[in-house]
């Protein structure tokens, strides 16, 4: 199935919270979620719709939440879920860390990118380097040790410049390092479950792949 590309604040309506896909507006007024917190469509404003989703329903909607945070499509999730379900720990923690160690996820929390959308575009265009070679795969998994660093040509970009002067108001997670008078990110180790800022509950997805 292909990426979704109509409007991304849908999306959050639509789970009923703050996916955070469109950097800087998601932390003011114009937030979507801010305006209009009801399901979209012609039923949207029937709140009991949202309340009365239980079992497959929920697990459903858990998946589908995690695949829109990471913008990831349905067949290369399933993978990421395989690779987590053979690996030593607890599925659910090894899906999370797989998903967070993408490198267009590593560039939006660097700050290099306001969100992983406009970091994926980055990563596509040639910007980041990894290890001081350039590296265009959004999905390129990041490791203990790699350096991510914005290549020299890059670093007049506005969104670039414009997201890491917002980075002391996100913050970046305490497996990452930033020096951003250098564009230069580290990752110290390789990410936990408590790095993860987003409500999520990966049992449920571990559940509905499990069946
Ligand atoms: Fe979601 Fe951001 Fe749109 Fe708000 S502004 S609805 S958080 S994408």
């Amino acid at each position: 199935m292909a990426r979704y590309t109509g409007p991304v604040c849908r999306l959050c309506r639509r789970e009923g919270m703050k996916l955070f896909l469109k950097g800087q507006r998601c932390f003011t007024e114009k937030c979507g979620i801010e305006k209009r917190n009801f399901v979209p469509g012609e039923h949207g404003r029937n709140v009991r719709m949202r309340s009365k989703v239980i079992g497959y329903g929920l697990q459903l909607r858990e998946k589908q939440k995690v695949k829109r945070i990471y913008g990831i499509v349905e067949r290369q999730f399933r993978r990421y879920f395989e690779k987590a379900a053979r690996r030593a720990g607890i599925t659910g923690e090894m899906l999370l860390q797989l998903l967070e160690r993408r490198l267009d996820n590593v560039v939006c929390r660097l700050g290099f990118a306001g969100s992983r959308n406009q970091a994926r575009q980055l990563v596509r265009h040639g910007h980041i380097a990894v290890n001081g070679r350039r590296v265009t795969i959004p999905s390129y998994l990041v490791t203990k040790g790699d350096e991510v660093t914005v290549r020299d040509k890059s670093r007049k970009i506005p969104v670039i410049v414009n997201s890491l002067q917002e980075v002391p108001g996100r913050g970046v997670p305490g497996w990452l390092t930033l020096d951003a008078d250098n564009f230069k990110g580290q990752v110290l180790e390789l990410p936990r479950r408590a790095d993860v800022n987003m409500p999520i509950e990966e049992q449920l997805i571990v559940e509905l792949y499990s069946k």
